[in-house]
Formats: structure tokens, sequence, C-alpha cells
């Protein structure tokens, strides 16, 4: 693109390098920021690095927070002995959206994964064993996905949780709500079998 000023197509590529747009997309943002009023633009490059500078991972849960604790672990209407455990935060993100557990959460940081040498010290889950102890937790909801790293690390969570008073549960998988049995994988239709349930 010969034809743009190079500060203009700085941008344009700066913007290029974040998931999900392409050239198309980058330019067109470029040029909405070029037609903004230049208070505007401060603020959003002020938001971004603020953001960058202020967030870290929660003391106790490891999910994203500006203070040692996050929103979660610092609302007392969150149950510390009810404790969800996922991969990522985006995975925690997903499980607020749905607004039902009202429990607290653990933030593994990926899943276990023998080829790549990702062991238990690598994730966060010495630091879970920890929290079970001191909060007293009754119950440990694994929520990992059900990929094979995924199903792994639940197995292996089950195992190491056998020696602690609580009870462990592993979310339901199975059919998504509008889904059409036509057009499901055996693998979830076996899994959704297996975590069938009675009618209350
Ligand atoms: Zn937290």
């Amino acid at each position: 693109m010969k034809a743009l000023p190079k500060s203009l197509k700085n941008a344009i590529s700066a913007l290029q390098g974040l998931p999900g747009l392409g050239e198309k997309s980058a330019t067109r943002i470029a040029m909405y920021l070029l037609d903004s009023p230049q208070e505007r633009v401060k603020e959003f490059c002020d938001a971004l690095l603020k953001m960058k500078q202020s967030i870290r991972r929660c003391r106790d849960c490891f999910h994203l927070s500006d203070d040692d604790l996050c929103p979660v672990c610092s609302d007392p209407a969150r149950d510390p002995q009810q404790i969800c455990v996922v991969e990522t935060t985006s995975d925690l993100l997903s499980i607020e959206q749905a607004d039902f557990f009202k429990g607290r959460y653990h933030v593994l940081g990926g899943t276990l994964d023998p080829i790549n040498n990702i062991s238990p010290e690598d994730l966060t889950i010495p630091q879970l064993l920890d929290r079970i102890k001191r909060d007293r937790v009754k119950e440990i909801i694994i929520a990992t996905n059900p990929t094979q790293q995924g199903e792994a690390t639940a197995h292996y969570l089950v195992e190491v949780l056998k020696e602690f008073p609580v009870t462990v549960t592993r979310i339901g998988v199975g059919i998504p709500m509008g889904g059409d049995l036509k057009y499901i994988d055996p693998v979830t239709i076996r899994l959704a079998l297996e975590a069938r349930r009675s009618f209350p």
C-alpha cells in the first residue's frame, strides 16, 4: 500500500497483529481512530496501557485481577468452600456468564501435557491443594475441557484429591441446547449417556 502515509501504515500493521483482524478491518479501525477526536484516541491508548500495567494474577485463584485478590475471591457472598477448577481465565469467564455458580474458582493455567513437559508443578495444582487445606474446602468441581488433555488433567486431580476430605465432581458434558443428535459426534453422545440423570 504505497499510497498510505508511513504513520498510518504503522498503525494498521500494529492493529493487524491483533487476533481476528485482517488488513481490511485493521485499516477500517485505523481510519476510524484517525477521524476521532484526539482525546478519544488518548483515552483508548491509556486504557490499554493501564490494563497492561495493573493486571496481575489473583493470589488465591490465579484469575486476572487489579488487586491482590480478584473480584470473585474478594466477594464475601461467594462460597470459599466450593471451588470450580478451570483451565484458563476465559473458561472462568464463560462459567460466570451463565450466572449460576456461586462458589469460587481455581485457574490451573493450562492442562497436564507430558509430551510438552507440562507437569502438575507447572500448573497451579500445589496452590489448589494448599487452598483446600486452608479453607476446608468441601467440594471441588472439575471443569477442565472435554479434550484429551483436559480429561487427563481431570483424572489426575481425582487421584490427588482422594487424600482430601472433599467431594469431587466433574461438570457434565453432552448435547448442547438447540443441538440435534443427528449432527453430534459419537464421543459426545457417549459422554452424554454417561452423564445421564433422572428427571427431578
Ligand atoms: Zn481470585
